[in-house]
Parts: C-alpha cells; sequence; structure tokens
C-alpha cells in the first residue's frame, strides 16, 4: 500500500468506470449463476467452484482468493453469519439464507457484490429482513449524488433499518472501490445528514448495508473471518457498486441475472 494516498479518494476517468462496469457485471452474472443452483444440499464448497470457474471464464480472476489470505473466491456467510463465511463443506438447509459475496479484477479493476439468497422457504419474518435491506441499498445509492456527502449515504440506510426495528453493523463498512478492492472513503451504514467527504464525479464506491434483525452487535469466529450477530439472530447483506456520473449515482452491477433466474426455479 502506498501510505502517502491512504487518506485520498481515487477519482477515475469516464474510461476506467467503463472497466470497472465490466468487473462489476462479470459478478453480477456469476451471482446469477450461483441463483440457479442455491437449493437445500448443495454446499456452499460447490457454489465457491462454479463462481470460480465461471469468473475464470470471462478473462476476469476472483477478487477474493488470496486478499488478506481469504482461502476461497466468494464469501458465504449463513444465517447468523454478517459476512466474511469461508465456504464449507455443509450442506444448505431448507429456511436458511446465505449472503453471497463475491469479487473480480477485470484489467487490474475490481467488482465487488453481494445478495441474501433463500434457500428453499423461509419465515416472514426473515422474508421482511432481506425485503428491508434491500431497501436500505436502493436508499443508501438515491443519496450518492454530487453536493451529498457520505453520511447521507449512512443516514438514509440506518433511518431505514431501525425504523423497522433492526440493527445496522457498525464495525464493517462499505468503501471506495478500484484498482484496490478497499479504497477511500469509507462508506458506513450509518451516519449524520451532512457529514463526512462530499461526493462528486468520478467516485466509485460499494454500498453495503450489513442489516441484523436483532442486536447491531458482531463478534468474529475463531477462524479469525466470520463476522456473526452476537445474539445469534439473521443477517441481511445486499452490496452494489456505484459510479457518480454526471452527478448521479449509477449502479455499475446489477441483480437482473439473480432475478431472472429466481423467476425460473
Ligand atoms: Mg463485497
Ligand atoms: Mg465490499
Amino acid at each position: 500500500m502506498n501510505f502517502l494516498n491512504r487518506d485520498m479518494i481515487i477519482y477515475k476517468t469516464p474510461e476506467e468506470i467503463e472497466i470497472m462496469r465490466e468487473a462489476a457485471q462479470i459478478v453480477s452474472r456469476t451471482l446469477g449463476l450461483i441463483a440457479k443452483h442455491v437449493k437445500p444440499g448443495i454446499t456452499p464448497l460447490e457454489l465457491d467452484k462454479i463462481a470460480e470457474d465461471y469468473i475464470r471464464s470471462q478473462d476476469a480472476e476472483p477478487g477474493f482468493l488470496g486478499l488478506y489470505d481469504f482461502p476461497n473466491t466468494l464469501c458465504i456467510s449463513i444465517n447468523d453469519a454478517v459476512v466474511h463465511g469461508i465456504p464449507n463443506g455443509e450442506p444448505l438447509k431448507e429456511g436458511d439464507i446465505i449472503s453471497v459475496d463475491c469479487g473480480s479484477i477485470y484489467k487490474g479493476y475490481y467488482g465487488d457484490h453481494a445478495f441474501t439468497f433463500e434457500v428453499g422457504e423461509v419465515s416472514p419474518e426473515i422474508k421482511k429482513l432481506l425485503r428491508i435491506t434491500r431497501e436500505c441499498l436502493d436508499l443508501g445509492i438515491a443519496e450518492a449524488k454530487a453536493g451529498n456527502r457520505i453520511g447521507d449515504i449512512g443516514f438514509a440506510i440506518q433511518q431505514h433499518a431501525e425504523k423497522n426495528g433492526y440493527g445496522v453493523v457498525r464495525d464493517l463498512v462499505g468503501h471506495g472501490l478500484g484498482t484496490s478492492m478497499h479504497e477511500e472513503p469509507q462508506v458506513p451504514n450509518y451516519g449524520r445528514r451532512g457529514r463526512g467527504k462530499k461526493i462528486q464525479n468520478g467516485l466509485t464506491i460499494a454500498i453495503e448495508p450489513m442489516i441484523n434483525m436483532g442486536t447491531e452487535k458482531v463478534v468474529q469466529l475463531d477462524d479469525k473471518w466470520t463476522i456473526v450477530t452476537e445474539d445469534g439472530l439473521p443477517s441481511a447483506h445486499f452490496e452494489h457498486d456505484i459510479a457518480i456520473i454526471n452527478g448521479k449515482p449509477e449502479v455499475l452491477s446489477t441483480f437482473k441475472y439473480i432475478e431472472e433466474a429466481l423467476k425460473k426455479k
């Protein structure tokens, strides 16, 4: 890491943003493929292999594999796991929810996005958690416009989550994205209106609400990766890659492949 640049936001040119769009879309298509396979009985390791093979077939590389020594292509976080779950060989069960977070590197730029899937039929309470978390993501994205500040994004997300009685994870945040997976600025899912760095054209960020059904508090498991809720209640996580273009947020990633796959199920 270049320590001189660690507090600097790296704004992207339109050409760089187009490469980032493809990096994000590779992840989007990967998650679309995963959507077809998520069902009771399949294992996270099987999903991981499907994702790795697909990403490599797209002239890209898995973005997480080896990053900070992470051992896999996907982070798969089940039920009370919030993020950073390591794929294992245990079959998924009816009623589980799994956050699948996926990264790619394409022409030197990162894509990074995530979707929480239902495994078979889940309870109405969990369906609501997923719906509200997705709404939080959309509300956060809408605030990512020129003239606003980073705190406006977190404020919108936090308001919506807490209004519904949910906990907003504080220990992990969204982030700038580019030739590194994690660039400045940090993009918290909580905040105050009008606070934080100014949003301007060329900013590229990953917005990723992590919303818990219960307490906002989280703990890390002994595997040194998996983050779980302290109270054991479920958590949801959705993430998109955003670029600010002509003053407005443009979503570089898409859930359309996931939605197409889920409709056919
Ligand atoms: Mg991610
Ligand atoms: Mg991220």
